[in-house]
């Protein structure tokens, strides 16, 4: 704020202004993007929190804007799910990312994927069928896909969430709640969703060894998780004595900067070819 006042708010304004004007660019760009493979998918590792193998990636989208640069998904996955966008983008994430995994699987590595869902694809009936589509297209089976969705995206309406929800479940999809804590309070959904893992969200794992809230919480997600018996994966573990904690906590599996960055594909097979040696 002091910097500000010394340099006057006229600095600030024309980068106000250029934000909000690229916001709407983002919006009307998203489409062509979609359609000219603009949207790039990154990989971040998940390992066991015991022994540290690697057991899979989460597939994160950016987008390589023709002017503003790489996005992350905070700039335009909003946008996405208020312009219906998100389906098709959704779309888009499967099937470079089953392709990516086609890929690995023919040189010999098997990583599961775990992709992001957005609320609009669990109220679409036809969901289930698209995901069985892209699994059969790229010749891999159900149980290398893990699904992650948002507690806000079931409570929107949880009647219909739950029938696609079960039939993606039927299909041998892996089913994850992502950020679980962070939204609405539905502890109660959890006993009839038919999920198979349980994500705690980085704001309670990353600060859990200074603040001891955050330690109390991920301590009772993981005896809640554990009871219900759903696996249990930290997110946004960024340090080896956070790992070290969460493990002796009986967590199952970790993932975050400690383990590494989300990568592009290259990149990301580079790092498991050095991890393996
Ligand atoms: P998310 O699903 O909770 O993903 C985890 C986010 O935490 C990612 O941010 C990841 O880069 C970041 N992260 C991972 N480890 C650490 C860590 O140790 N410390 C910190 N501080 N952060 C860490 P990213 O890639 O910016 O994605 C943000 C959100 O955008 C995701 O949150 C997800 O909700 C959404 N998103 C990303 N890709 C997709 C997609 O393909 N489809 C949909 N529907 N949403 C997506
Ligand atoms: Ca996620
Ligand atoms: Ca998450
Ligand atoms: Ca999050």
């Amino acid at each position: 704020a002091a910097k500000r006042a010394r340099l006057g708010t006229s600095v600030y304004e024309p980068g106000l202004d250029e934000h909000s004007a690229a916001q709407l660019t983002v919006i009307s760009d998203l489409r062509r993007a979609i359609d000219h493979g603009e949207l790039v998918l990154h990989y971040q590792p998940k390992a066991d929190a015991r022994t540290g193998a690697v057991c899979g990636a989460e597939v994160l989208c950016r987008w390589q804007h023709p002017r503003l640069g790489l996005l992350g998904p905070d700039r335009f996955i909003p946008a996405a799910e208020e312009t219906g966008l998100i389906e098709p983008l959704t779309r888009y994430v499967l099937d470079h990312a089953l392709a990516q995994c086609s890929t690995w699987h023919a040189g010999g590595w098997d990583v599961p994927v775990s992709v992001n869902v957005g609320a609009q694809c669990l109220h679409d009936t036809t969901f289930p069928d698209q995901v069985a589509d892209v699994l059969e297209r790229h010749g891999r089976p159900p149980g290398v896909l893990t699904l992650e969705i948002t507690e806000s995206a079931i409570i929107a309406d949880p009647h219909r969430a739950s029938a696609v929800l079960t039939r993606l479940r039927e299909l041998g999809v892996r089913l994850s709640i992502d950020d679980f804590g962070t939204g609405y309070s539905s502890i109660a959904y959890l006993r009839t969703m038919p999920v198979h893992e349980m994500k705690i969200d980085r704001s309670f794992t990353t600060n859990m060894r200074t603040d001891p809230s955050s330690g109390a919480i991920t301590r009772s997600l993981l005896g809640l998780a554990h009871n219900l018996e759903l696996e249990v994966v930290a997110e946004g573990v960024e340090d080896e004595e956070t790992w070290r904690v969460l493990a002796a906590l009986g967590c199952d599996i970790v993932q975050g900067y400690g383990l590494s960055r989300p990568l592009p594909a290259d990149a990301f097979a580079e790092w498991l070819r050095d991890r393996a040696l």
